[in-house]
């Protein structure tokens, strides 16, 4: 199915309509009323200077905004008809959001893009001359987070180092979801069938030719994050537990560890008590091994149930996203 370097593309185009090639940008929105206009007219402006080689298609994915949201796009899907959307049942978190755009998309390329142009559609026109000259994912990599509190740059560089010392597959860091995935790429990761999607590190799992291109992440124009540290704690509990078995195996050491320690430890009271006789006080020493057991016992229990519910949420295999209405571009739908 997947063969390398089978398409070939020339390097001089005289547009034909074969040549052209369409670009799908998947944007997942949640109560951005204010975001879309702006976000439209930049996207316009940088697909003008393309030139007819490119066509492009913008997927808006309604992750169940509460205000205009939907409003706003249908009536610039009036005057634009390069606009769809996907109309989402309820929030389900930008991860599902994306996948849904994913499966929508119709691009021989799909870009994820934040609506907040914090990802600059600027670097679009550099990530198509990568992917023209063969690469099939190419990452955007922010050059500093000088835009993000000192709470969330230290945060974020303490998950990817977490992370890739965990996983069996790292993930570059700084890289978001903003990249451009070739058509071929896309195919195998709407063939993933895991819900618990950490799309960050799906997308480096599928491997291929990878180019990289580097920003500036400005802030946020309008709106708020929506975010929390809670939610972002979370965010990063499901990466590292769905990219990583050792937070599960790390166990059996730590136990055959304080097993043979505890052993020494028994030996050396045993030979104490042969020379020197029972030695009544030690209250607190037993007070300390209780609690540290019992803390290591809770903890790997701990563990154990981050797994377990995951297994759970796969196993029950609902659905990822539950769509309510989906409306593409040029009216019908
Ligand atoms: N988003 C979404 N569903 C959510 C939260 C966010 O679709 O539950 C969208 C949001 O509208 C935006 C993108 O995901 O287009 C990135 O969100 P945000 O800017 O809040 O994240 P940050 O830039 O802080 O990582
Ligand atoms: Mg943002």
């Amino acid at each position: 199915m997947i063969e390398r370097g089978a398409r070939t593309r020339p390097t001089t185009r005289t547009p034909q309509r074969s040549d052209v090639r369409l670009v799908s940008l998947v944007v997942p929105v949640y109560d951005e009323q204010d975001a879309i206009p702006p976000f439209l007219d930049r996207i316009a402006q940088v697909f003008a200077t393309l030139g007819p080689g490119y066509r492009y298609e913008v997927i808006f994915v309604n992750d169940g905004s509460r205000d205009a949201t939907e409003f706003v796009i249908r009536s610039r899907m009036q005057t634009d008809n390069h606009v769809s959307l996907v109309n989402l049942s309820r929030n389900f978190g930008k991860e599902a959001a994306l996948s849904a755009g994913l499966d929508h998309a119709e691009g021989d390329a799909c870009i994820p893009i934040d609506v907040d142009l914090q990802d600059p559609p600027e670097l679009i026109p550099e990530m198509l001359e990568h992917w023209d000259r063969g690469a099939k994912v190419v990452n955007a990599r922010r050059a500093s987070r000088g835009s993000d509190t000192w709470i969330k740059r230290s945060s974020a560089a303490g998950f990817y180092r977490v992370f890739n010392v965990l996983a069996d597959q790292s993930i570059p860091a700084n890289v978001g979801d903003f990249r451009l995935l070739d058509r071929q790429v896309v195919e195998v990761l709407r063939g993933m069938g895991e819900r618990v999607r950490f799309n960050k590190a799906l997308f480096n799992w599928v491997g291929f030719e990878t180019a990289e291109v580097t920003f500036e992440r400005p802030e946020r124009r309008t709106g708020n994050s929506a975010w929390s540290y809670w939610r972002l704690w979370n965010f990063a509990l499901d990466g590292i537990f769905s990219s990583s078995t050792t937070p599960l195996r790390v166990w059996t050491y730590v136990g055959g560890t304080l097993a043979v320690l505890s052993m020494l430890y028994a030996f050396v009271i045993f030979l104490r008590t042969m020379i020197v006789g029972i030695d009544v006080p030690g209250y607190a020493s037993t007070l300390i091994l209780i609690l540290l057991f019992g803390g290591l016992n809770l903890f790997a229990i701990g563990i154990l149930g981050e797994y377990i519910a995951r297994i759970y949420s796969e196993v029950r295999e609902r659905p990822l996203y539950v769509l309510r209405s989906v409306h593409k571009a040029g009216g019908q739908g």
